[in-house]
């Protein structure tokens, strides 16, 4: 039997149901849910993805048989609305949208009104006995058509449009009436001659056709296809189209249309938030070209335009009760759209409510509470890499600052950058090579989905026009940053590069910061201060701790970043880099003594100055760690790194040391390698110059003495980088245990420590089973192992990345998420081997990857016993854990 490619909704009835997702899309599965569930839908009918693989796959044709099961389904519609399609007397119209297995606001085209021609467009008037409404459709019409299906400049119908409102002397299109629309329609036709050369289709079956090829089309524009590497989407899952009877709220008095939140996306209270706006088109709601109403009197504040409770008491109640029925239904907070068209309430759409990493935590704890998900199912509501946001910054309250403006509060968190008002600005300068200026602000009078790339490199939007649900605050939401939206005083000069607020002037490069939570705009930098872990925040974490296996510990070099990571639920250190601790102004200078030394004894000098700040560091960090283990790795980085290289300091260098500038010079030179990265660096210079391993083993233990001795439980763990042989490690592992055992015996008191080493060459991984002989632990530093595996510089393929992941070479940055397939086995193999020989192994990463929810996953499953990440990627860390569990049980009953 041939696949079916039409799916019907309509009438109380659907071919489709809600599961159907990845077929029909996310809206056309719930447009069919919400049918099956008695909810007011108008009728319509689904082309699923498989339709648009297809398109693709087979140059830009359509399957067998569609059409005639278009024309069908059409028929279906019609016997449903009571309507037909390019019939003049009794006229159906529908409108055409995309609709992918996720949603991907605004980046997809619709094409609205499709069925108005010259001859419906006069029976419509009849009809209606609204010439102003229908002449408004039709222009709406071409004018989408002509940007969405034959690709014209649509800025050349904006200028017509303006033009005809200045020659009127009105400013919003609702004051064009009647006969200057039909005026500017006709005006529209003609420029689509011009432009095109071709008339505007006048057949509605020729304009159907047209809009649904270029709404599968609109799946691979440059934003969408933007949009889908930003967020992980692949590129073949394709877009489903939805076509649907359409419905106006735009037919004058009694209509109205808006979009709505069943709980409040910013903040996950319970109360029904929304926007509507009377007489008008989604569009309009959604673009923010007008600031819309509210929708119930509870959400109403001073100075706002009348609620949709006051004009329609019976419509917001029968809204009301849909709101609920829907949450009920799909468990979880609804983004929906409707439209009142003469007195009747439509639902257009209902789909996941997108929110912010604060709401998504409030409403997972809340549902919680009212009994409507368990408590597994709150812990996978929250996205890991979401929650990152609720670790934003706030503005310092006690920070004193003169607020110059205050709009919407669109996307919580405060943001400080440079003003910048296109996106491609924010771009350029993100990337620039002037680093004071990588922090922008992007000040716009609306975003688009064109502005995407712009948006990912700024830190926070500010918009003249627009409510929480347009395009600026919904993106802010979703990336998790700040958005102030709706300042209506705000004037921009695009020309001049600046704004003005009142009196106040604002110029391009200019500082400004917004606190996207209360909405206000300051001029100037205000400090701004970590926020805390508590209340649901709290309560979801300890969820998540209750399912966790993996162990979540942080890498950290300083006692305030080890006390940081503590408070966000760090249960030790897994990497703490001993390099950062040598670049001091005191202790460089030791530093580069050492290097530069002419033998051992001079170089042994120079350690015992040193001596002491290690212990120092030590001390503090086992004591902010106190009780969890800390794992130190001894030193890493080729010397050259710590060596001056500009004349003057070589000189000063030398006048220091009382040496003669050539010798600093030529050690300088001496020390330059081809690759540094695979050079003497890691468990090399320990073998080359076992004093410095020394010196540092001796600081740690003398540390963990001491604290041991003043009652402090100390967790020390000693770490080689870079193993590559079996004899590499047990060497540094005698002279460590030579160490700690002169130390213990001197300071007359025992403690437990390990010692192990770094997986970071791929040898490492291969002979693991016999490196684990001398290793109480691994640690995976995916960095190195993933630089060598791949051989990509980490330092360098960010140059070439860019197109791998544009052709689709790779999914993924494999320096951001590990690589499982290639990577991922040698940690596999890895743990396997060293395990073989060493059963008590303990195993961990420590790579950047550690913070990553899909490597935390993988390492899940690999059997590791902990990640190891970045302070703020903590409680990622901790509710990917969680995920990685409750996933791999509900895959198991699957
Ligand atoms: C690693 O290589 O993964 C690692 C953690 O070490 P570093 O980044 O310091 O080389
Ligand atoms: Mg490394």
């Amino acid at each position: 039997m041939p696949r079916k490619h039409v799916y019907f909704f309509g009438g109380g009835k659907a071919d489709g149901k809600g599961e159907m997702k990845n077929l029909l899309g996310g809206k056309g599965a719930n447009l069919a849910e919400m049918t099956n569930l008695g909810i007011p839908v108008p009728a319509g009918f689904t082309i699923s993805t498989e339709v648009c693989t297809y398109y693709y796959q087979n140059d830009m044709e359509f399957p067998e048989g569609l059409e005639g099961a278009i024309d069908a389904a059409i028929k279906r519609v019609e016997e449903v609305m009571g309507r037909r399609f390019g019939d003049s007397e009794n006229t159906l119209l529908f409108s055409v949208r995309s609709g992918a297995r996720v949603s991907m606001p605004g980046m997809m085209d619709t094409v609205l009104n499709i069925g108005l021609s010259e001859a419906t467009v006069k029976g419509f008037v009849e009809q209606t006995g609204n010439p102003r409404f229908v002449y408004d459709s039709y222009r709406r019409l071409i004018q989408m058509y002509a940007d969405v299906v034959m690709g014209l400049e649509i800025d050349e119908f904006n200028k017509l449009l303006e033009a005809r409102k200045k020659a009127k002397g009105v400013w919003h299109d609702i004051d064009l009436d009647a006969d200057d629309l039909k005026a500017l329609a006709a005006q529209f036709k003609a420029k689509v001659r011009e432009l095109s050369g071709r008339d505007f289709p006048d057949d509605p079956h020729e304009q159907l056709t047209g809009a649904i090829r270029a709404v599968f089309e609109s799946w691979n524009t440059a934003r969408a296809v933007s949009y889908r590497r930003l967020n992980d989407i692949p590129d073949d899952w394709g877009t489903a189209v939805n076509v649907q009877a359409m419905v106006f709220g735009n037919m004058g008095e009694g209509s109205a249309t808006g979009v709505a939140f069943t709980r409040d996306p910013a903040t996950g209270e319970r109360t029904f938030y929304g926007e509507y706006l009377p007489n008008a088109q989604g569009e309009d709601v959604v673009s923010g070209v007008r600031t819309p109403h509210p929708l119930h009197l509870a959400q109403k504040k001073e100075g706002d335009p009348s609620s949709l409770e006051e004009e329609m008491p019976e419509i917001y109640a029968e809204l009301d009760e849909i709101r609920d029925k829907l949450e009920r239904h799909y468990t979880d907070t609804q983004d929906i759209e409707f439209t009142i068209q003469g007195g009747k309430l439509w639902m257009l759409q209902t789909r996941t409510g997108k929110r912010t990493a604060a709401a998504a935590v409030r409403i997972a704890v809340e549902m919680e509470a009212e009994g409507l998900i368990d408590r597994k199912t709150a812990i996978l509501r929250v996205d890991p890499d979401q929650i990152e946001q609720q670790l934003h910054k706030r503005l310092d309250p006690n920070a004193e600052y003169e607020v110059l403006a205050r709009g919407l509060p669109a996307s919580p968190g405060a943001a400080v950058g440079r003003v910048v008002f296109t996106a491609q600005d924010a771009v350029a300068w993100a990337e620039g090579d002037d680093e004071e200026k990588h922090m922008t602000i992007l000040v716009r009078e609306e975003t688009s989905p064109e502005d995407i790339d712009g948006m990912n490199a700024s830190q926070g939007f500010l918009t003249q026009r627009g409510g929480m649900t347009s395009h600026a605050a919904v993106v802010a939401r979703g990336m998790g940053k700040s958005c102030v939206a709706g300042i209506g005083e705000l004037q921009i000069d695009y020309a001049a590069r600046r704004f003005s607020i009142g009196g106040t002037v604002v110029k391009e490069g200019d500082w400004l910061t917004l606190d996207g939570s209360s909405g206000e705009v300051i001029v100037g930098q205000v400090p701004t201060v970590d926020p805390e872990m508590t209340g649901d925040f709290a309560t979801l974490m300890a969820w998540a701790d209750e399912f966790r296996q993996l162990g979540v510990r942080t890498n950290a070099d300083t006692p305030e970043d080890a006390a940081r990571a503590r408070s966000f639920g760090a249960e030790g250190i897994g990497l703490c880099r001993t390099e950062h601790m040598f670049f001091g102004e005191e202790r460089i200078k030791y530093m580069r003594a050492m290097i530069i030394a002419s033998g051992e004894s001079e170089r042994r000098a120079a350690l015992a100055k040193l001596l002491p700040f290690q212990r120092e560091d030590f001390e503090g960090i086992l004591k902010a760690m106190e009780g969890y283990p800390v794992t130190i790795r001894l030193l890493d980085p080729p010397l050259h790194e710590f060596l001056p290289h500009a004349e003057d300091e070589i000189e000063e260098l030398a006048r220091g040391l009382n040496k003669d500038p050539e010798v600093i010079r030529s050690r300088v030179d001496d020390l330059r390698e081809a690759n540094p990265m695979l050079g003497h660096r890691g468990c090399r210079l320990g073998i080359t110059y076992p004093e410095i391993y020394e010196m540092q083993a001796r600081a740690v233990f003398e540390a963990a003495t001491k604290l041991a001795k003043e009652g402090v439980d100390v967790k020390p763990e000693v770490m080689i980088p870079l193993v590559g042989t079996q004899t590499e490690l047990s060497l540094m592992r005698e002279l460590v245990e030579r160490v700690a055992h002169e130390v213990m015996l001197k300071e007359d008191v025992e403690i437990h420590y390990l010692i192990g080493t770094m997986i970071e060459v791929p040898r490492a991984a291969i002979v693991a089973d016999g490196i684990a002989q001398y290793a109480d632990f691994f640690s995976f530093g995916t960095n190195d192992l993933t630089q060598m595996t791949f051989g990509f510089s980490r330092d360098d393929a960010g140059s070439f990345l860019k197109d791998y992941l544009k052709k689709n070479i790779l999914r993924r940055d494999p320096f951001r998420s590990l690589d499982r397939r290639g990577v991922g086995a040698l940690v596999k193999l890895g743990v396997e081997k060293g395990r073989e020989t060493n059963p008590d192994l303990h195993v961990g990463i420590c790579g950047e990857h550690g913070g990553d929810p899909r490597t935390v996953e993988f390492c899940h499953h690999a059997g590791l016993d902990y990640v190891s990440c970045s302070p703020y990627r903590v409680p990622v860390a901790r509710l990917a854990a969680a995920h990685a569990v409750l996933k791999a049980r509900l895959k198991a009953l699957f």
